[in-house]
């Protein structure tokens, strides 16, 4: 690379970002729970306070818990339903929308439940934990939109289906739970063929998701990386960017010619 003058103005590496994403004729974005940060919504990783202050999440919003002792899987997630079902996009959200609409990202890949990839105007979106967006019964199939479970809950505070009376399941991936497999297909395909994998607000911890980014390399793509702290793919990225994601999204979206 030749040598640079230092100025005011983009740092190298959004700079850098910014050349990858206009060179590059397929980009992915894979987005964890970071990027939902600045919505309101903290990492479940967290430490919560209040009621739910020493009950680990891994716990309750288990499938056991939720086969066994619905009363007490749905006191932890009914108001977590309530809770996200208010949230609104940030620009971070937007700046990814604004690029698929631009044609420069292909598509987004997301480990996060609440919809707000959908909301902020992104199209082609993979959520591979699933969704908050509806729930379903188990028993029979009905599909319930988010606003329509509340009405659900018996006396007991269980959501069950108005058709057959069966348990209704929110169609999001519980721990215990395999992720589903179509959607892991879309996204080995979209983490296959991109020639450009930009991973935001994502620890890259937790498979199978983590292991995209592998994928990605595997067949000669490049990996740019927006988050805070470190990922175990720091050293592999070509570009790597600490800050607060609404920041460095803004300013490589300014630095696109
Ligand atoms: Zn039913």
């Amino acid at each position: 690379m030749s040598s640079q003058t230092r100025h005011i103005g983009p740092s190298a590496e959004v700079l850098r970002l910014a050349e990858l994403i206009q060179a590059s004729e397929s980009t992915v974005v894979l987005t964890g729970a970071g990027v939902s940060v600045p919505s309101g919504i903290p990492d479940f990783r967290t430490p919560e306070t209040g009621l739910w202050a020493n009950v680990d999440p891994m716990e309750v919003a288990h499938i056991d818990v939720f086969e066994r002792d619905p009363a007490r899987f749905w006191s932890y997630y009914r108001p977590r339903f309530q809770s996200l079902g208010d949230k609104r996009p940030n620009a971070a959200h937007e700046a990814l929308a604004d690029l698929e609409r631009r044609g420069l990202i292909e598509g987004v890949i997301t480990q996060n439940i609440d919809r707000l990839h959908r909301a902020g105007g992104s199209r082609n979106v993979v959520e591979v934990h699933g969704s908050i967006e509806t729930s379903s019964c188990t028993r029979c199939g009905a599909v319930f939109e988010l606003d329509q479970v509340d009405a659900l809950f018996d006396g007991d505070g269980v959501a069950v289906c108005s058709s057959c009376g069966g348990p209704v399941k929110p169609d999001v991936v519980l721990f215990g739970e395999l992720l589903s497999e179509s959607a892991m297909v879309r996204a080995r395909s979209l983490a296959e063929r991109a020639e450009l994998m930009i991973c935001v607000g994502s620890s890259l911890a937790v498979y199978p998701v983590a292991g995209l980014p592998q994928l990605t390399l595997e067949r000669g793509g490049r990996l740019a990386i927006v988050t805070k702290g470190v990922t175990p793919y720091d050293g592999d990225a070509e570009v790597l960017l600490d800050g607060e994601v609404v920041d460095e999204l803004a300013a490589v979206l300014a630095a696109l010619t």
